[in-house]
């Protein structure tokens, strides 16, 4: 059965962009008779608050857009973290990484992976086990990575030249990004991967370390982003801002979800509606490659 996600970080008010991919993930997994959960990634130290997490959970509620199962805060999965980190030393694919992120900046000689990404250069790979209150990184096995992407169609990606080996656990003691997508889509059995194309380049990374810890590859999907009106990255005044905000200007949810779903391939032009009636004109090879645009007069 397809079980789809949404795995917003609760750092600040969902976006067009978020929304856009929370519906696409949605109405996926709706149209394959399948189910979707919401997983909150508040790993991130004090950058994530309950609180944004709960008004996150509001506005996609609001969108008709609610998890089939209990939210889990990934805050509360350490122990899983944890395990599937001394899964990984066992398998010797761990290393102590004591490189400051000013280290980094002076060696950095790749030129820049798409995104503005550095690969990590391996500097410390040879360094001996010092325990698991390191930071840590996984040692990428070489060689490219194929996936078939649902909008991209087949990707072929060397992820040692995209991100390097990436870190999995933080000296201030955070589990990083990479290590807490792969273990809680392996752990929830996630059939499908919806995100913004600025994660396509850590897919073949992620793929690795699902191989790695011997779970199963979801499909992925990566979608064009959503920018301002005038092709620039969504800042606060163009389209950076949550359903409250575009409510106070006038635009209600149902005319939003009407663009979204019209953006997505739905609709032959944005009206208003409710997410059920996009439902079934989703498709996969409806949904454009491109990059949307959020209308001039919502900014
Ligand atoms: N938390 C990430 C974001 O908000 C998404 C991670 C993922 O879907 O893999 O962009």
């Amino acid at each position: 059965m397809t079980l789809g996600r949404f795995a917003p970080s609760p750092t600040g008010v969902l976006h067009l962009g978020n929304l856009r991919t929370a519906l696409a993930s949605w109405l996926s997994a709706r149209k394959a008779g399948g189910d979707w959960l919401i997983r909150m990634e508040d790993v991130d130290g004090p950058r994530c608050r309950r609180d944004l997490g709960e008004a996150q959970l509001r506005d996609l509620a609001a969108l008709g857009l609610e998890s089939d199962g209990p939210v889990v805060w990934q805050s509360g999965r350490s122990e899983a973290y944890r395990e599937a980190l001394a899964r990984l030393h066992r398998a010797n694919r761990l290393y102590p990484c004591v490189c400051t992120r000013k280290d980094l900046q002076v060696l950095a000689s790749a030129p820049h992976a798409e995104d503005g990404l550095r690969p990590y250069p391996g500097r410390c790979r040879t360094r001996d086990w010092e325990g698991f209150d390191r930071a840590l990184r996984f040692h990428l096995p070489g060689g490219p990575v194929h996936w078939e992407d649902c909008i991209l169609g087949l990707q072929v990606d060397a992820p040692e030249a995209l991100t390097g080996d990436p870190l999995l656990f933080r000296r201030d003691g955070c589990f990083a990004y990479h290590l807490v997508v792969v273990v809680d889509d392996g752990a929830q059995g996630v059939t499908e991967v919806v995100r913004g194309a600025d994660l396509r380049s850590v897919t073949a990374t992620q793929i690795r370390l699902q191989e790695a810890l011997g779970l199963l590859r979801p499909a992925y999907a990566h979608l064009g982003m959503v920018l301002a009106p005038d092709g620039g990255r969504l800042g606060k005044r163009a389209g950076a801002m949550g359903l409250e905000a575009l409510a106070a200007r006038g635009i209600p949810s149902a005319e939003i979800l009407g663009w979204l779903g019209w953006s997505l391939g739905c609709l032959t032009q944005p009206e208003a509606c409710i997410a059920t009636d996009l439902i079934g004109a989703f498709h996969w090879d409806r949904v454009p490659r491109n990059e949307v645009r959020v209308p001039e007069s919502w900014t």
